[in-house]
């Protein structure tokens, strides 16, 4: 592959960190200085689109695998490729997602399928990023890169640079790497994102909050923004102006089989000074105020009650709880602020406080 197929490769990785920063390790085509967090192992990771994308256990592997059939266990487990002009998703021209046929986690839609003449169905983009691993190919004497399911880890095909608009790319699939399901086929439980929850939090400076909760299990994206004022659309300027009411908040998605609302609260008023009136640390003003804004009762009983815990303790607690509004978020420069310039927060620390 040239250079500029890599750089591509890079521009898509690039587009990924938009909303969240990349939460695991890559092979071969993760941009460069992007995978700030430390190596989650056996942490939960998720995609962009929602998917929880922890690496299945080789024993789970090898149970889906026995619904495999010898030509699939081929192409999927040994790497094997399909003759070409054979597979029976080759032709198809229908609307609808490609999943791995061995662990159901969505590869690629049918909006990013041409015809490339090659005899294998082939794509210029991805599903969702993440939701491919690339691995460098030297076998059969050529240089070329392998693509996986990032999910299981099967042998999907290969990508080249020689694909249509926008990407360059053409990712060249086996047929039989894949399970077609119809627009109005419902998609199994493993083809489905995470059922996932938010919560908003505002404690100061809304860079530092991020970075802590970039780091927490299932934690599946995390936003910034404002919220709990009375103007519309708030830009960074009108806030820091004091005449929006606005805090600076962060929209928290995470997955309730992983973590709760409960766990987040309290990493919440650990990682700020929850007893500060409209400030945190070097930061003056109301947009800096310490508040829960709960999207039900269930959040709204648990905040207050931490709230209740603390105070036992001799806090004097500023934190607001107040009923979630609509949130705007920031400008793209606030996002992951401080993953993306690789650097730690000033205004946030770790202390314990139950
Ligand atoms: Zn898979």
């Amino acid at each position: 592959m040239r250079a500029w197929g890599l750089g591509t490769l890079a521009a898509i990785g690039l587009l990924a960190v938009a909303g969240v920063i990349l939460r695991a390790s890559q092979g071969m085509g993760a941009p460069e200085g992007l995978n700030l967090l430390p190596d989650p192992g056996d942490q939960a990771v998720y995609s962009l689109s929602g998917y929880d994308l922890t690496r299945l256990p080789r024993a789970e592997v090898n149970r889906l695998a026995k619904d495999l059939t010898p030509e699939e266990r081929r192409i999927l487990l040994a790497e094997h490729t399909e003759r070409a002009g054979c597979g029976k998703l080759l032709d198809n021209k229908e609307a609808g997602t490609y999943v791995c046929r061995l662990c159901g986690l969505p590869l690629f839609s049918s909006d990013a399928k041409f015809t490339s003449g090659t005899g294998w169905p082939s794509f210029f983009e991805p599903f969702d990023p993440r939701h491919i691993f690339y691995v460098p190919d030297k076998s059969q004497g050529m240089t070329r890169t392998e693509i996986e399911c990032t999910r299981c880890r099967s042998h999907l095909g290969h990508v080249f640079d020689d694909g249509p608009p926008p990407t360059g790319l053409r990712y060249c699939l086996n047929s039989a790497a894949l399970r077609f399901f119809a627009k109005d086929e419902q998609l199994p439980p493993e083809s489905q994102p995470v059922d996932a929850e938010t919560a908003y939090f505002a404690g100061g400076c809304f860079w530092g909050v991020e970075y802590f909760f970039n780091r927490e299990d299932g934690v599946i994206s995390t936003t910034v923004g404002y919220t709990g004022g009375h103007t519309k659309n708030p830009s960074y300027r009108e806030v820091c102006s004091k005449t929006t009411g606005h805090a600076e908040a962060m929209e928290v998605v995470y997955d309730p089989e992983k973590t709760s609302f409960e766990k987040l609260a309290r990493l919440f008023f650990e990682i700020h000074d929850p007893t500060q009136v409209n400030r945190q640390g070097p930061d003056v003003g109301e947009q800096y105020r310490s508040g829960i804004f709960y999207v039900n009762e269930d959040q709204k009983q648990v905040a207050e009650k931490l709230i209740k815990i603390l105070e036992d303790k001799g806090f004097d607690i500023a934190t607001e709880v107040t009923k979630a509004g609509k949130f705007w978020p920031a400008e793209d420069y606030h996002q992951n602020y401080y993953d993306v310039k690789g650097s730690r927060p000033y205004c946030h620390g770790y202390t314990k406080r139950f």
